[in-house]
């Protein structure tokens, strides 16, 4: 097991692509070790995931399951230059949840221009429930490391390492040189990262090999890893 003990970037079966129920992700979670998840589904503009009440009524979930502090998140969709994401997905249900993710995600936004992507992801880090921008250093999308980073550091919002991109046989294959390029953009901008795994099935939970190479490789000072402490990931969501 790795020395990271949060992962905030799971899916469960709700998400319509994954195979894990939230139940099976904690159970593992907390037998590897873990000390804190989030459950982050795709939001509804994804083709085949849940629908606005999945996430209105995800407060019934306890705190703890099986033995483990238990997240409620949403990976939400940007769908354009102005970073708006799923409608369907207001204000009062982003309130009832502890944080959001957004992506972007090849369903719901075409990859536009190197200054399009940008702004998407900047205007997206404009609202106030996204803490994390979920895999940024998707090579489909290419985007100006130093103006996102310079969003992220100004909105305080965090910039995920995706676990899952890195797998060779993932669709975002080849992200791994723009990724590193953003991380010595953080580090030079003082701007913290999280590890997230992505997984859609529960036996990838806290798995963040594909990361450490990348982190290596930009020499990334550690005190800017989120998921090195509880109090760091609690003091970016509740303040
Ligand atoms: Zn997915
Ligand atoms: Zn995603």
């Amino acid at each position: 097991m790795g020395e990271y003990k949060l992962d905030m970037h799971i899916h469960s079966v709700s998400s319509g692509h994954a195979y894990s129920t939230v139940t099976e992700n904690a159970r593992y979670a907390n037998d590897i070790g873990m000390e804190a998840i989030g459950i982050t589904d795709h939001a509804p503009m994804m083709p085949g995931s849940c629908g606005y009440l999945h996430f209105l009524n995800m407060k019934i979930l306890p705190d703890y399951i099986e033995g483990i502090r238990v997240y409620k998140g949403i990976e939400l969709n940007i769908l354009d230059t102005s970073g708006r994401t799923d409608k369907s997905i207001t204000k009062g249900i982003l309130r009832r949840l502890d944080y959001a993710i957004a992506s972007l995600h090849i369903p719901c936004i075409e990859p536009l221009s190197l200054e399009e992507n940008t702004a998407a992801l900047c205007n997206a880090m404009e609202n106030e429930f996204v803490k994390i921008i979920g895999h940024p250093g998707d090579p489909r999308y290419p985007i100006n490391t130093e103006q996102v980073v310079a969003s992220a550091k100004s909105t305080g919002t965090l910039l995920e390492l995706n676990n899952a991109s890195f797998n060779p046989s993932n669709s975002r294959k080849g992200g791994e040189e723009i990724t590193i390029e953003m991380l010595k953009e953080c580090k030079r901008q003082n701007v913290s990262v999280i590890l997230g795994s992505d997984a859609h099935y529960h036996t990838y939970i806290g798995d963040f090999s594909y990361c450490k190479p990348l982190l290596d490789a930009a020499d990334f000072p550690e005190e800017l890893i989120v998921n090195r402490s509880m109090d760091a990931w609690q003091k970016l969501i509740f303040g």
